[in-house]
């Protein structure tokens, strides 16, 4: 069967994740040190696990509403008002989503129509440009620079705005680069928003993993923003929960309702025991992760000093728990040089072309990663960008 008739244009027109693509090669190899998969290198934290384990001893393993256990949400309203100062009805304005993978689908879903422009900032997160293209929409890539601290100029959003701009996207801390937003910056970026009439979608996955004493100010926090953003967060990074699928969105009621729609037909809701374990989580707040964070932070200063020695250029990220070293001088593009440190000495770590044309030069390094392992992969690094200068210099 010619199976290329058959399949939808959309999907097969789709590329495949980089991410994933590079990590065939890794896996089954217990040689290897991963610096690529984005995930804490901890188990969530035992009285999370353990209030998922008291749900199933009582024998919670139903569906619960669409919406999200109510508990919660409630959980959920006062944990976003703590965080962003902003309040949300737990009846109308919150949705319980699979991951804040579910919620950034169902978003796109739920406002677009075929040929709507959405406006995002690349290199970022492997699923942004995909999500908008099988809601028909239409990506509109704006470029972040080191030279920027990868934050996103408000200057180069206006240029890409024209009359089918729909939506903005936001993730900041990002990933792959860590970079943040200077609050000047975003407040210009809410008032071209609201000059324009737009909708703001704002990926929080990675707003409690701030350094350096940052205070985290979200979009949503600007004159005229709530009315106009779908809030977009999870448990799956600060929480080190990314295997129990949970998220949620935060959004003006009719936007929660035309998301739930999308979400009751297609998900039903998120599992049950996650829920529980996630109001678990909600209670514990910050305690569940101030040492993991405190943790990121020393790996961050690490490497990011580790990597400038090595003559990697690279700047220091302001949240998250990925660097993003600028690997040109070695005269490599990013495939070869992960290829190559994978080959010569099993070290894996992300292309940074993986995360759109503007991330090549660059290389991703998830740092949530045990110390003692970080201290090996740095020191393999080393090597292979020493040996790589030598026969280069030979070649010459
Ligand atoms: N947004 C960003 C920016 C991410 O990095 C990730 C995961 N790497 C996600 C969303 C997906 O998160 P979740 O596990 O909640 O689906």
């Amino acid at each position: 069967m010619d199976y290329t008739t058959k399949l939808s244009r959309q999907i097969n027109d789709l590329p495949r994740s980089g991410i994933r693509d590079f990590f065939e090669l890794v896996i089954g190899r217990t040689d290897v040190i991963s610096l690529g998969v984005g995930e804490p290198d901890k188990p969530t934290p035992w009285p999370i696990r353990e209030a998922a384990i008291r749900s199933l001893e009582k024998g919670q393993t139903t569906y619960t509403s669409n919406l999200g256990l109510e508990s919660l949400r409630i959980a959920i309203s006062e944990y976003v008002e703590n965080l962003f100062r902003v309040k949300y009805d737990p009846k109308t304005e919150i949705l319980v989503t699979v991951g804040v993978s579910e919620a950034l689908d169902i978003a796109y879903r739920a406002v677009l129509n075929p040929g709507d422009e959405v406006i995002y900032h690349e290199p970022c997160y492997v699923s942004y440009s995909p999500s908008i293209k099988m809601a028909y929409g239409v990506p509109v890539v704006v470029e972040t620079r080191e030279e920027n601290q990868f934050a996103l100029m408000a200057a180069d959003v206006e240029k890409a705005i024209t009359p089918k701009t729909k939506v903005i996207a936001l993730n900041f801390p990002t990933n792959p680069t860590g970079g943040i937003m200077p609050p000047e910056e975003l407040e210009k970026i809410a008032q071209l928003c609201v000059k324009h009439d737009l909708i703001c979608f704002t990926d929080e996955i990675y707003c409690e993993l701030l350094y350096d004493n940052r205070q985290h100010k979200s979009i949503v926090e600007y004159p005229g923003m709530k009315e106009r953003t779908v809030l977009l967060h999870g448990f799956s990074k600060a929480f080190a929960m990314t295997g129990w699928r949970l998220g949620y969105a935060c959004a003006p009621a009719p936007l929660r309702e035309a998301m739930m729609k999308i979400h009751q037909y297609c998900m039903l809701c998120a599992p049950i025991m996650s829920q529980m374990a996630g109001l678990e989580a909600l209670k514990l707040g910050a305690a569940a992760f101030e040492d993991m964070r405190q943790s990121y932070e020393q790996r961050r200063n690490f490497v990011v000093a580790k990597l400038n020695e090595m003559g990697l250029h690279c700047f220091n990220p302001g949240g998250a728990f990925y660097v993003f070293p600028d690997i040109r001088s070695t005269g490599l593009t990013s495939k070869e040089f992960a290829l190559g440190l994978l080959e010569r000495k099993s070290v894996a770590v992300v292309p940074g072309n993986a995360f759109g044309v503007a991330g090549e030069g660059f290389v991703r390094c998830c740092y949530a990663t045990a110390p003692e392992l970080l201290e090996k992969a740095m020191a393999l690094m080393a090597e292979y960008v020493t040996e790589i200068r030598n026969e280069k210099a030979k070649a010459i």
